[in-house]
């Protein structure tokens, strides 16, 4: 690996100077005909001349951006001098997910956020893009590291099969540890696979992510929901010296609009699984693929219903619009995502929120009574609040709609694990510097301690708790 360079090497306004190569992408009248990634992937010589565009900049900003610490300056180092292999290995120090971060962070409030570039009205360096070139180079073409240490004889139960859990159980793995994961879906990879649609980032991302993960020695338990018969408590009282839980915040906040239980009314996540998912991957409630008709309304304004919005589109729904109750300037969701979505021919109804579904007569949807809303104070959201016009309502004829507005931890794992200390309705607390829980041997990590968030936040509490479990198992004997 070549070392580090001296910053006096470094010819900043040359580098300045090169032009920012946009990573290829599908146009949007071919794209919105099929499910594939919506990036292409960068070919090796504009990967070199984008990662020429690094300054390496003393101070580092991007990287002290990152919430993994990537030590992005050294891996574009090494990848415009060809080295893709030891670029992606920099990557991997901090990180058990390039391939995925590469593709779905949402690097410009992050690492692309900090670039030196964007205070000079430029476009960042496109770090996640050369992430994702060269870790796809390294599994394509050199595979990955599978060394472990020597058994330690140690068991771990891992329960969740996301960013998370997969993090401990490949740290885990490496320090020679046992690592069984027991999953409630009939795959792993948890939001992954059972929520980010494929034309993010292609599922067989996640399938390479799985196998590695095998590889490294690893056990999976799917189909299994820890708390619904098998408890922690089992798992602890059956050998497992500690317990990781990563189980997300999966449960779908409840709409509380009449008519939501209508056929053609989808929540969320079942509605990505059915319309993404691979079928035998899917569970038998989900086996069917969803049928949109003409014209889907999604609510909701992040990128779940962003990720809805498109994939709606690509099911090819003549009119689809996204009903949001705030404008887009309060919206949560990623940017990046809005603007493809807009691309796609997805429309937007700001300050509308709906009222209630109407049937057709045989139970199936129809129309959807709707509100405007004006913008009032903010409230704890720090977003101002929206209010009801009086007398705006409206109807908007519909044949789907999903409903994205949010999720809530699942209360089963606190409610069956005496002793777990939770809060808002199912968070798990935990100690910051570990991860670990208020019941001895047990840690968290993930959307299940913080609530829905990031896949590169999942992944870092995933190493706290995995390094943490490591000092509990070994200084326990
Ligand atoms: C549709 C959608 C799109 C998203 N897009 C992005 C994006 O583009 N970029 C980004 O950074 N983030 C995105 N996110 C957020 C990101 O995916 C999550 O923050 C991340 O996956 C959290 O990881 P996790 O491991 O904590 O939980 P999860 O990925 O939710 O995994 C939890 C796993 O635990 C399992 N589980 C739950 N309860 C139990 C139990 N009792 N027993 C056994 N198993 C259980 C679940 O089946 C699941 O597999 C998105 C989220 C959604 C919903």
């Amino acid at each position: 690996m070549l070392p580090r360079p001296d910053a006096k090497q470094i010819d900043r306004k040359g580098r300045m100077a090169l032009p920012h190569q946009p990573v290829p992408k599908q146009p949007p009248e071919e794209r919105v005909r099929n499910f594939e990634e919506v990036y292409r992937h960068y070919d090796p010589e504009s990967a070199v001349t984008e990662a020429m565009r690094c300054i390496q900049c003393p101070a580092a900003p991007c990287s002290k951006a990152c919430p993994l610490h990537n030590d992005i300056p050294l891996a574009l180092w090494q990848l415009e001098h060809g080295e893709f292999v030891d670029a992606a290995t920099v990557f991997r120090r901090t990180s058990t997910m390039s391939q995925v971060c590469g593709r779905v962070c949402p690097q410009i409030i992050q690492c692309e956020g900090a670039c030196i570039y964007v205070k000079k009205g430029k476009p960042p360096v496109a770090i996640g893009r050369l992430e994702a070139f060269v870790a796809d180079y390294q599994t394509a073409h050199a595979g990955r590291d599978i060394a472990t240490a020597a058994p330690t004889g140690h068991q771990v139960a891992v329960v969740g099969a996301g960013p998370a859990g997969l993090t401990v159980a490949q740290i885990l793995a490496h320090f020679g540890h046992s690592v069984t994961v027991f999953d409630a879906w009939p795959s792993g990879g948890g939001i992954l696979r059972y929520g980010i649609p494929k034309f993010k980032m292609d599922h067989r991302i996640v399938d390479e992510l799985i196998a590695h993960t095998e590889r490294l020695g690893v056990e999976f338990v799917y189909s299994t929901r820890i708390g619904e018969g098998l408890t922690v408590d089992d798992l602890l009282e059956g050998g497992y010296e500690a317990v990781f839980l990563g189980v997300g915040a999966g449960v779908a906040a409840d709409p509380k609009i009449p008519g939501c239980d209508l056929e053609g009314v989808y929540s969320a996540t079942p509605f990505l699984i059915r319309a993404n998912v691979d079928g035998e991957l899917r569970p038998r409630e989900l086996a069917e693929p969803p049928e949109v008709g003409k014209r889907v309304v999604v609510i909701g304004g992040g990128d779940t219903a962003m990720d809805c919005l498109r994939t709606s589109v690509r099911l090819g729904a003549e009119s689809v619009s996204c009903v949001y109750r705030r404008t887009e300037a309060e919206m949560p969701g990623n940017e990046r995502d809005r603007a493809l979505a807009r691309e796609e021919g997805v429309g937007f109804e700001w300050l509308t929120q709906p009222v209630r579904f109407l049937d057709d007569g045989n139970g199936h949807v129809v129309s959807m009574e709707c509100q405007r809303m004006e913008l009032g104070e903010p409230d704890e959201s720090g977003r101002r609040r929206p209010i009801p016009i009086e007398g705006s309502e409206f109807l908007m004829a519909v044949d789907t709609v999903v409903l994205a507005l949010g999720y809530w931890p699942d209360s089963r794992i606190g409610e069956t694990t005496p002793d777990l200390e939770t809060r808002d309705w199912g968070l798990i607390e935990i100690d910051e510097e570990t991860g670990a829980t208020s019941r001895p041997g047990v840690f968290a990590g993930g959307d299940a301690v913080v609530g829905p968030d990031l896949v590169v936040t999942a992944v870092a509490h995933g190493r706290r708790a995995a390094k943490a479990i490591h000092r509990f198992l070994v200084g326990s004997h």
